[in-house]
């Protein structure tokens, strides 16, 4: 694969050539006159979910947190050290994947999506410098080589991502692809459940806002690359050969092994709401929907019901599934310059 030219004097706005890589584009922004329809309307969601980390009010948080149980900081801290991480790589992979999409409106959603993935590095930041001391600090910072577990999760992203970077090939493409499509799809979920964990319990109340809020916009991040992988699929089936799509099973599977050790690692089975098998099933719950979204057979059939549904009560404010480009958004409100947190609640709780 080549890297899309810049200067594209063959480029042409006839709509019926263009791809999502390798197409003969102008490189020219046109939402009204585009190729994939669906590009639209997901920036303008994105862009309309804007918000400003340091604005959420987290004066309660750092009194609270002392309160909390040894296990409970324990698992506060090294869930944000892997999502510190997962969002800090984000930002610059993401660019590699666009330098190839040769779809502006696509690369539009790409460019959000890496702006995003900045406001949430910067939340962590944030909440870590609001909410901990120095020493913790420094010690979270440092967790993503440090903690063996977590460095051998983080290796495993990063060698697929660079695997593209380093020998940019259709095949390397795809898993890239996946690579993104599974880490905004099954990696930030036992670590979001922990927290609603806390939040359940009227516990850490600034954070779990920030962190739905993160959701939200990991949700629209979930629907650009399902719409990206099922793209790819139809305009270029010869590279989706049983071999490969084997291939991506199996990233599947070390994803969900990964997420699931990792969130029982994290909560040691001593989180009020949690626990080992509720954490086993959830992610293999999400694995199995993240699969049929993109055309791809359950990796777990034995897995048929959301075990823990009020989860998603918590996220619900992130309404992507059925209804992604319809519903009307919950915008975060300020009112009087103070983020009104009432509204981040979840329904039935005040
Ligand atoms: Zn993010
Ligand atoms: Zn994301």
């Amino acid at each position: 694969m080549e890297v899309k030219k810049l200067f594209n004097p063959e480029g042409t706005r006839d709509l019926s050539l263009q791809r999502m890589v390798g197409g003969p584009s102008t490189n020219l922004l046109e939402f009204n006159h585009c190729k994939y329809a669906w590009a639209e309307p997901l920036y303008k969601k994105m862009r309309s979910f804007f918000w400003i980390p340091d604005e959420i009010p987290l004066g309660e948080d750092k009194k609270q947190y002392p309160t909390l149980t040894p296990y409970e900081q324990d698992a506060y801290k090294k869930v944000l050290s892997f999502l510190i991480f997962l969002d800090s790589i984000q930002i610059d992979n993401l660019g590699a994947i666009a330098s190839y999409v040769t779809a502006p409106e696509v690369t539009a959603c790409l460019k959000a999506q890496a702006f995003f993935e900045t406001i949430h590095a910067q939340s962590y930041d944030y909440l870590l410098t609001s909410v901990v001391d120095q020493v913790t600090r420094d010690a979270v910072y440092s967790m993503w080589k440090d903690d063996e577990i977590l460095a051998k999760r983080n290796r495993f992203i990063t060698d697929l991502y660079e695997e593209f970077i380093n020998n940019p090939n259709d095949v390397n493409f795809i898993r890239s692809c996946m690579a993104d499509y599974l880490l905004e799809g099954i990696y930030f979920y036992s670590g979001f459940a922990f927290f609603y964990a806390l939040g359940r319990q009227d516990k850490m109340g600034g954070t779990v806002s920030m962190i739905r809020l993160i959701q939200r916009d990991e949700n629209t991040h979930l629907a650009l690359f399902t719409n990206m992988m099922n793209t790819l699929r139809d305009e270029n089936p010869e590279w989706f050969t049983p071999e490969i799509d084997e291939s991506l099973l199996e990233m599947v599977r070390t994803a969900t092994t990964h997420e699931i050790q990792w969130g029982q690692y994290v909560t040691r089975n001593q989180i009020l709401g949690l626990n080992d098998t509720l954490i086993d099933r959830y992610i293999k719950y999400l694995a199995n929907s993240r699969c049929e979204a993109i055309g791809l057979p359950k990796p777990y059939p034995e897995v048929t019901q959301h075990p823990m549904q009020w989860v998603d009560s918590f996220a619900s404010m992130n309404s992507t599934k059925t209804d992604f480009f319809e519903r009307k958004v919950t915008n975060y409100q300020k009112l009087g310059g103070i983020i009104n947190l009432n509204r981040l609640k979840p329904p039935g709780k005040n």
